[in-house]
């Protein structure tokens, strides 16, 4: 995918009044690392930010590329280099931002981790409307199922990231 195309998936964001400002500010590091994911050449246009006591512990994008690993998604970098730098298996008293609605895989592993709380910005379809594949979209729609597993998730979806 092009950085154009990145940029207009990430300008795709509509307003929206159920997240507060301090969540714009760790989603606005998320979209950060899309730019320098794509720019690098490292992975997919996707950032994720570990976010511990209101301070990023660790800001991550896709190294699916960089990495020749699938699973690199920036969602599972995150919470590795996070663990990593916190010296923890679990994540219990953090929360997540990402640029989209992380996909099946990510989901277990934001569940695995026990991270509080999830923000999300674009919606799986966004990633489809681009050119990703829907597979991964396809089982991503059932958050509802780690909403009930005590994951306070909201959907950012707002240009008021500032991009
Ligand atoms: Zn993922």
């Amino acid at each position: 995918m092009e950085g154009a195309n990145a940029l207009t998936f990430m300008l795709s964001w509509v307003s929206h009044t159920d997240v507060q400002d301090r969540d714009y500010k760790f989603l606005r590091k998320a979209v950060e690392e899309v730019y320098e994911g794509v720019e690098c050449g490292d992975g997919g246009p996707f950032g994720a930010v570990v976010v511990q006591n209101d301070q990023v512990v660790v800001s991550c994008h896709s190294m699916v590329l960089k990495n020749t690993d699938p699973t690199a998604h920036a969602e599972v970098t995150a919470i590795r280099e996070a663990c990593k730098k916190l010296k923890q298996t679990e994540l219990s008293d953090c929360e997540m931002y990402a640029s989209c609605e992380p996909c099946p895989m990510c989901f277990g592993a934001i569940h695995l981790s026990r991270i509080k709380r999830l923000v999300y910005g674009a919606k799986a379809e966004a990633a489809i409307a681009v050119g990703f594949g829907d597979f991964s979209a396809d089982a991503s729609r059932g958050t509802g199922f780690y909403q009930k597993a005590q994951l306070d998730i909201k959907r950012a979806d707002s240009c008021r990231t500032g991009l």
